[in-house]
């Protein structure tokens, strides 16, 4: 259901400072690659070995899902890496391998709107489940990249063509079934399983577009910063947990984009009162296990250096974060789990999602709902394999 407003300013409105492209290596998942502080927690989240536990969603089944949902992104993108191979490589070598076109053919780009519509088709036709287009927004790209190697991570420049002006930016649902068991395995199958799908879907994308006689690089997570350049596209708004909040799906989307020399039309920037509703919620804060995500208003206050300064928002500790992560021996989603912008589809979940855009003075009613009904308690990880 389409409740939303269209504004002038992307993710620009947040900004309040001397914003710059974000050196990668700050990012929290590089950190333990390089910071003496963080290697230890490092080591315990991406080295040291799991066992199985005997209780729902930790079981040897749990884990072997989890692993299989990474299994395209692991192997054929890497995009938690770095990205720039596989299905996220940069270049292509211009041979159609089925049709054999002859290289070099270019579209016509007179009509505009009629190449978007190709593209945002294609989008959606290789598995996205929603499609935005922003003009590319330098002070997001990461600069220097920082990228993960077999021998460790290092710091790379991040030479995004000058010519490169647009971005495809691409959500991928997760299961509404898997989220609803996080912090349990399930929750992280249902995350990687996004992973796979945000490779395969740009992979492909950039390929189409390619095909069409422009430039093309598909991203993951690496060489931008995914959520600035979803809300300059349309799909979105900044959430309290550190997340983008869709209309269609909450914050249950993952993210990714195709950088493009191909002149597309942007989408405006929306909003739908994602930030006043966080105003009064507080949901995810009170429900985090390591109490990572802020309470009371936005601020420019980061936490550390994995924060970018200059921007207002609610910062997101993310040592805390990932601590608990290498606790629990999987990654969380509990701030995805029980925000009441996640909800499965259906007519009702559509009428909520009406009201809190429509009817503001009543966030306070509909967040009593969402207790009341029991939205956002922890599902059984047993259950999960039953459905
Ligand atoms: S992923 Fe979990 S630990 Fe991290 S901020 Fe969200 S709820 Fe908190
Ligand atoms: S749980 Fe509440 S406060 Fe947190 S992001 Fe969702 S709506 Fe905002």
């Amino acid at each position: 259901m389409k409740t939303v407003n269209s504004i002038d300013q992307g993710a620009g409105r947040y900004v309040t400072g001397d914003v710059r492209p974000f050196d990668q290596k700050n990012e929290m998942f590089k950190r333990p690659f390089w910071d003496p502080q963080m290697q230890p927690l490092g080591k315990k989240f991406y080295y040291d070995r799991v066992m199985p536990k005997d209780r729902p969603g930790y079981r040897l089944e749990d884990q072997a899902m989890v692993n299989a949902a990474w299994h395209l992104e692991n192997t054929c993108a890497q995009g938690v890496r770095g990205g720039r191979m596989g299905l996220y490589a940069w270049d292509w070598d211009g041979k159609f391998e089925f049709p054999r076109v002859p290289p070099g053919l270019k579209i016509s780009t007179a009509d505009p709107a009629a190449v978007t519509r190709q593209v945002k088709k294609a989008a959606l036709f290789f598995g996205a489940a929603l499609v935005g287009i922003c003009e590319l927004d330098r002070r997001w790209l990461y600069s220097p990249a920082y990228l993960l190697t077999s021998e460790g991570g290092r710091v790379a420049t991040n030479e995004v063509p000058a010519e490169i002006k647009t971005a495809v930016v691409i959500a991928i649902e997760m299961d509404y079934a898997g989220i609803h068991c996080a912090p349990a395995h399930p929750a992280s199958a249902a995350t990687g399983v996004g992973y796979s799908k945000m490779a395969f879907t740009a992979g492909l994308l950039a390929q189409f577009i390619r095909g069409l006689g422009f430039q093309a690089i598909p991203c993951g997570n690496d060489t931008a910063c995914s959520i600035p350049l979803a809300i300059d596209a349309g799909l979105g708004e900044i959430a309290r947990n550190g997340l983008l909040i869709t209309p269609q799906f909450g914050p249950r989307v993952r993210l990714a984009k195709v950088l493009t020399d191909l002149p597309l039309i942007p989408d405006p920037p929306i909003e739908f009162g994602v930030r006043d509703f966080c105003l009064i919620c507080e949901k995810c804060a009170r429900k985090c296990p390591s109490q990572s995500i802020m309470y009371g208003p936005p601020s420019d206050k980061t936490h550390n250096i994995s924060n970018r300064p200059g921007v207002n928002t609610w910062h997101i500790n993310a040592e805390t974060c990932l601590a608990f992560w290498a606790a629990n021996g999987v990654d969380c989603a509990t701030c995805i789990r029980v925000c009441p912008f996640n909800k499965p589809a259906g007519m009702f979940h559509d009428w909520v999602r009406w009201g809190i855009n429509r009817l503001r003075p009543l966030d306070r009613l509909f967040l009593w709902g969402d207790d009341v009904m029991g939205y956002g308690r922890k599902g059984n990880s047993d259950r999960f394999w039953r459905r």
